[in-house]
C-alpha cells in the first residue's frame, strides 16, 4: 500500500493572519465506517492504504505527514443576520491541499477532530450519525451534478460523546475546492489590513477564477464571478428541493461549492415555506427566501471586498451594487432554464409559454401537497403517454389533468426529462434509518441509501423504497446544527 502522501500547505504558508497551526486529538479506537474509493482515486490515494491502521490515522488527522502543517482556519459571519466577528474552525482543520486528477487542487480538511483555539463553548467533537449525514448528502448532491465538497471518509474514534445522549465520535473527512467562505473575507476585512483582503482575494482568484486574474479590474471580476457560481448553486439547489438550513455567510464558499451539511433537508410535499431547523424559528433560512438570503450573503462580501475594488468607496459601492444586480437575473436565467429541462421543455421555449405552465404546476404541487421527486420523475412516463402514475399523487387530480393538456401540447422530450429529474434523493426518513442503524453498528443501511443516490437518474429494480416519500407516520421533520 502506497503511503506517500504530500499535502501541500499553501494556505497555511502564506495566511498565517487566518491559520493557526493546531493538532487533531488522537482517538482511542479507530474504525473505518465508509471510504470514498473512487474519490480517493482521483486524489491519487490508495484506498489499500486508507483502509491500513496507518491509513485511519492519516484520515483522522493524527498521523500526517511530518512536512504537513494542519491548520485551523479563522473566519467570521453573519448567523442568523447577526455578525460574529470570530468564528473559525472550531471543530476542524484544514490538513493541506492535494492535487486533484482534474489539475486543480484540493483541500483535505477534518471534521471533529477536536477542539481548537476557536471552539468557544464546544466541545471540539462530531458524532457518528451527523458525519454520516454529511457524507450521504453531500455525495448525493455530487451525483446530482450540483457543485458542492465532498467525502472521503468517516471515521468512528471510539470516543464516547456526550450530546442529548451519549453517542459515538467520529471524524469526517471533507474534501473541497477550497474552504474559503464569506466569512474568511469578512474576517480578513475587519482585520483592518488591506493588502490581506488583497493576498486572500488574488488566493481566491488563483484557485477558483483564473480568468480574472487577467481581467483589468481583477476584483471586480473575482466579485462578479461570485456573483454568477452562486447563482447558479442556489437556482440549482431549488430545481432539486433542496434546503440548506443554515445559510451563514461563513457557510457560504467562495468556489461556490455547496458547504456545511448540518440542518440540509430535501422537501418531500412542495412548500415554498418549507424549514427544517430546530433552531430557523423565523424561517430565514426556508426554501423559497434562499436565492434573496444568498444575495444578501454577497452583498457582505461585497462590503469586505470594497477597498479592493475601487480607490474612491463611492464608486467602489456603485459598482458593488451594480455587480451584485446580475445575482437576480443570473439566478432566473438558471431557475428558468432548470425549470424548463425538469418539464422537458425546448430551452428556447418563449417564457411567455413556459413561464405561466410553471407557475401553475408549481401552485397545484403546492395545493395537493404533492412530493416534489416524485411528481417530476413520473413526469417522464407521462410524456410517454402514461399520466397515470403522476395524476395519483395528486388529491384531487382535474387541475393537474387540464395542466398536462396544456403541457403534452408543447410535446416535451420523455428522455431529456428522465435525465434531469432524480429518481433517488436522500430521503429524510432514509438517511436517518442508515444513520440510526449505523450509530447502532449496523452499517448495510447506509450501504443501500449511498447505492440509490450515487446514481440518482438511473432508476433502478428493488430501489422503490428510494423513490418514494415518507410515510405518514413519519411525522414533521427537524434537522440540528451543530451536532
Ligand atoms: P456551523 O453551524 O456548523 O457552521 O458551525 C458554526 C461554528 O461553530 C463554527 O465556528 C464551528 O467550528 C463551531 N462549532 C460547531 N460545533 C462545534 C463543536 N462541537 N465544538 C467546537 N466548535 C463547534
Ligand atoms: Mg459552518
Ligand atoms: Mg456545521
Amino acid at each position: 500500500a502506497q503511503s506517500a502522501v504530500t499535502f501541500g500547505g499553501r494556505f497555511a504558508r502564506e495566511f498565517a493572519e487566518l491559520a493557526i497551526p493546531w493538532r487533531a486529538e488522537d482517538a482511542p479506537d479507530p474504525q473505518l465506517l465508509v471510504l470514498n474509493e473512487p474519490l480517493a482515486a482521483e486524489l491519487d490515494l490508495d484506498p489499500a492504504f486508507l483502509r491500513s491502521p496507518e491509513g485511519l490515522l492519516l484520515l483522522i488527522g493524527t498521523e500526517v505527514p511530518a512536512e504537513a502543517t494542519p491548520v485551523a482556519q479563522a473566519y467570521a459571519g453573519h448567523q442568523f443576520g447577526w455578525y460574529a466577528p470570530r468564528l473559525g474552525d472550531g471543530r476542524a482543520l484544514l490538513l493541506g491541499e492535494l492535487a486533484h486528477a482534474d489539475g486543480q487542487l484540493r483541500d483535505i480538511h477534518l471534521k471533529g477532530s477536536g477542539r481548537t483555539p476557536f471552539a468557544r463553548g464546544g466541545d471540539g467533537w462530531a458524532v457518528v450519525g451527523p458525519m454520516l449525514r454529511e457524507y450521504v448528502v453531500s455525495e448525493a448532491m455530487h451525483a446530482l451534478g450540483i457543485p458542492t465538497t465532498r467525502s472521503l471518509a468517516v471515521v468512528a474514534t471510539g470516543r464516547p460523546v456526550q450530546r442529548e445522549t451519549v453517542l459515538p465520535g467520529a471524524v469526517l473527512t471533507r474534501v473541497a475546492s477550497s474552504h474559503l467562505r464569506v466569512g474568511s473575507f469578512q474576517y480578513a476585512r475587519a482585520t483592518g489590513d488591506v493588502g490581506l483582503v488583497r493576498r486572500l482575494a488574488d488566493y481566491a482568484i488563483t484557485r477558483h477564477y483564473p480568468a480574472a486574474m487577467e481581467a483589468e479590474d481583477r476584483y471586480g471580476a473575482l466579485f462578479r464571478a461570485v456573483v454568477a457560481a452562486q447563482a447558479k448553486l442556489v437556482a440549482r439547489w431549488m430545481l432539486v428541493g433542496f434546503v440548506h438550513g443554515v445559510m451563514n455567510t461563513d457557510n457560504m464558499t467562495i468556489s461556490g461549492e455547496t458547504i456545511d451539511y448540518g440542518p440540509c433537508a430535501f422537501m418531500e410535499a412542495f412548500d415554498p415555506a418549507a424549514v427544517y431547523s430546530s433552531i430557523d424559528e423565523g424561517g430565514r433560512y426556508a426554501y423559497r427566501n434562499q436565492p434573496v438570503v444568498a444575495e444578501w450573503n454577497l452583498a457582505r462580501l461585497a462590503e469586505s471586498l470594497l477597498p479592493l475594488l475601487h480607490e474612491d468607496q463611492e464608486k467602489a459601492v456603485e459598482f458593488a451594487v451594480e455587480s451584485l444586480g446580475e445575482f437576480r437575473r443570473q439566478y432566473s436565467a438558471a431557475w428558468s432554464a432548470g425549470m424548463k429541462a425538469k418539464l422537458g421543455l425546448q430551452e428556447g421555449l418563449d417564457d411567455d409559454v413556459a413561464s405561466p405552465l410553471i407557475d401553475d404546476i408549481l401552485a397545484l404541487l403546492q395545493e395537493g401537497e404533492v412530493d416534489y421527486t416524485s411528481f417530476f420523475r413520473r413526469l417522464g412516463r407521462a410524456a410517454r403517454g402514461q399520466a397515470g402514475p403522476a395524476r395519483d399523487l395528486f388529491p384531487e387530480p382535474a387541475g393537474f389533468d387540464a395542466w398536462a393538456e396544456r403541457w403534452r401540447a408543447l410535446d416535451p422530450d420523455a428522455d431529456a426529462l428522465d435525465r434531469v429529474n432524480p429518481a433517488y434523493i436522500p430521503r429524510n426518513h432514509l438517511v436517518e434509518e442508515a444513520l440510526t442503524a449505523a450509530t447502532e453498528g449496523d452499517l448495510d443501511p447506509l450501504r443501500r441509501i449511498l447505492d440509490a443516490v450515487s446514481s440518482p437518474f438511473d432508476e433502478r429494480p428493488g430501489l422503490e423504497r428510494y423513490a418514494a416519500a415518507a410515510p405518514e407516520d413519519f411525522g414533521t421533520y427537524r434537522t440540528f446544527c451543530g451536532t
